[in-house]
């Protein structure tokens, strides 16, 4: 049970124990005095007079199964659970191949080295979300020893993970992203990158955040024969 529902099934109960009390009240205020009171009645009158007491009882019942259940904590009525996920991606660069980042074609003389067309920043924001919602990784998902997916748009990838981040009841809060190149420059491509992403996930622009590093010549990134990209989700549960 989500918190919305929750918190309609509390508002029942109250509704249901307030009608009870009132009509409680209203059979037992002293009437006029009568010449004698029936059998029956003074049954009817213990009746009622009961049916309050047992749904008071009921609904404590019912509060004490739900904290038990973990699905109402005081003062979380109303409030999502977040949950957060980290995703890492690096292909080795080529000559001669087409630099795809973020669902958009730069212009470069290297491209990467990938069963499909090498997304570093779309892989990695699908481990990310995938890791968030606990449902394993891209690997998993789309095996690169599959042939369905060789030379394949990487933002299907991300659109199949929404999907299932839908399934289970998951929206997107934020996304968090690093991708590490010496070259090209990056940020004068991130508005477009932002807008296939968020697209590609059927969320808002300003849920999605691109930043861009070197590597400040180090390693294989910093000698132009790699890029990698960090990303980090986060998800709410509806
Ligand atoms: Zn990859």
């Amino acid at each position: 049970m989500n918190s919305r529902s929750l918190l309609k099934t509390l508002l029942l109960w109250f509704s249901i124990i307030l009608l009870g009390v009132l009509l409680w009240k209203l059979i037992s205020a002293p009437g006029p005095p009568s010449g004698g009171t029936s059998k029956n009645s003074d049954w009817l009158l213990l009746l009622l007079n009961v049916i309050p007491l047992l749904l008071l009882v009921g609904f404590c019942l019912f509060l004490l199964q739900r904290m038990k259940a973990g699905s109402w904590r005081g003062g979380e009525i109303g409030a999502s659970r977040t949950r957060t996920g980290i995703g890492y991606d690096l292909h080795r660069l080529e000559w001669g191949r087409p630099l795809i980042i973020g669902g958009l074609e730069l212009p470069f003389d290297k491209g990467p080295v990938g069963h499909s067309d090498g997304d570093v920043l779309a892989h990695a924001l699908c481990d990310a979300l995938l890791g968030a919602a606990g449902l394993g990784d891209i690997g998993t998902h789309f095996p690169d020893t599959d042939p369905k997916w060789k030379g394949a748009n990487s933002l299907l990838f991300l659109e199949h993970a929404k999907k299932l981040l839908t399934d289970k009841n998951f929206a997107i809060e934020h996304v968090d992203a690093v991708v590490i190149t010496e070259k090209p420059k990056l940020g004068p491509h991130f508005p477009k990158m932002r807008e296939a992403l968020a697209k590609a996930l059927g969320v808002s622009l300003d849920k999605i955040h691109l930043k861009a590093k070197t590597n400040e010549g180090v390693d294989a990134i910093g000698r132009g024969e790699a890029i990698a990209a960090h990303v980090v989700a986060t998800l709410s549960s509806r």
